[in-house]
């Protein structure tokens, strides 16, 4: 690794780490400070609630399933296929 993107990695690093640092532990003297301010404006937000507008699904019956036998028919007989039967005695 070269030395200078070693060194930005630590830059990145301890910038993000003082970032938290500072945001944790800052505070205000009164509270018309505290309402300008941007990070104590996100700390206290809501979280956004999720939204949908589908319509809710609508079930109906549209018919009643009718099973009907199936009988397969051969189409093939043995002896289509050229095998001799038993020789007879
Ligand atoms: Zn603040």
């Amino acid at each position: 690794m070269r030395f200078t993107s070693r060194w930005l990695t630590w830059l990145c690093l301890s910038l993000m780490l003082w970032t938290a640092v500072a945001e944790s532990t800052h505070n205000h003297p009164n509270k018309t400070e505290s309402a300008s301010c941007s990070i104590c404006a996100v700390a206290h937000s809501t979280t956004p609630t999720a939204t949908s507008n589908q319509v809710r699904p609508v079930f109906a019956a549209i018919g009643l399933l009718q099973e009907e036998e199936v009988i397969a028919k051969a189409r093939l007989s043995v002896f289509d296929l050229g095998i001799r039967g038993p020789p007879a005695i």
